[in-house]
């Protein structure tokens, strides 16, 4: 079968407040580089993606431009645009790039990878299984099975329900889509995002987008623990412990 357009849509127009950092996280130095780095780099060295739209606050553009993109050479990134307040609005933002078929090649039957700007460990892998999971569901999101037992907590902050471990798994990204299928979503979800409001509903990533709107179900696909994403300023110390561990492999041909 022939292989389907694919395109990255990295997001880093988040303003990182639990960083408590003067500099948005997504442009902290992580070994000299800019953290946003090195997710643009697993999509630049990827077979899987041909192209990426990069979306970042209105106000970092020319920086992000120059300084990132221009400055290591990300070819594949083919549009830089401006990000919402929420996190929704910034991917709602991409989708009318791919919508407008302003690529080079307009991404009309391929499928779309939305990837946060701030999880550095995306591999080949990664992007790979999403792929094939999404040519055979239509959907899918990249996470983890849980490590620790999850409590649920009820109202008075007492230990509630706890749910069957091994069915519980941790969200993360790439969250992979079949591009027509996620524009329908999200055109529906600014449509209705009032009414999901006013219940109560909280749609806090993508896979609940498609769920929720388009009453599909969303595969499950296996990423790693170490595609974590940096939040609190001890991510950065995780992150540069896999660093560390990851140059000793490379030095040592492993
Ligand atoms: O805030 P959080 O860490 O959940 O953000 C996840 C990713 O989404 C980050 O890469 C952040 O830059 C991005 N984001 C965005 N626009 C927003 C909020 C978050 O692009 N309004």
């Amino acid at each position: 079968m022939e292989k389907k357009r694919c395109t990255a849509i990295v997001l880093a127009a988040g303003s990182g407040s639990r960083m408590k950092s003067d500099v948005a996280k997504q442009y902290m130095l992580l070994r000299g580089r800019p953290l946003l780095w090195y997710a643009l780099r697993a999509v630049e060295e990827s077979a899987v993606i041909d192209d990426c739209i990069l979306v970042a606050g209105a106000e970092d553009i020319p920086y992000v431009k120059e300084e990132i993109v221009e400055r290591y050479g990300f070819r594949k990134v083919e549009a830089v645009t401006a990000g919402g307040k929420e996190r929704y609005d910034s991917v709602q933002q991409a989708l009318k790039v791919v919508k407008a078929g302003k690529m080079r090649v307009p991404n009309r039957d391929g499928y779309l990878f939305i990837h946060d700007g701030a999880r550095p460990f995306l591999t080949e892998e990664i992007l790979y299984r999403g792929y094939q999971a999404v040519e055979k569901f239509r959907a899918c999101v990249t996470g983890m099975p849980v490590k620790d037992t999850i409590r649920i907590a009820d109202q008075n902050g007492f230990a509630s329900r706890t749910p069957d471990r091994s069915l519980v798994w941790q969200i993360q990204t790439p969250q992979v889509f079949e591009s027509a299928l996620i524009i329908e979503a999200y055109e529906k979800l600014m449509q209705e995002k009032d009414r999901l409001a006013a219940e109560g509903i909280r749609i806090t990533d993508d896979a609940m987008v498609v769920e929720t709107l388009m009453n599909l179900p969303v595969r499950l696909v296996q990423g790693s623990y170490e595609n974590i994403k940096i939040t609190t300023p001890e991510d950065l110390l995780t992150a540069e412990a896999f660093l560390c561990h990851y140059n000793i492999l490379e030095k040592s041909g492993g």
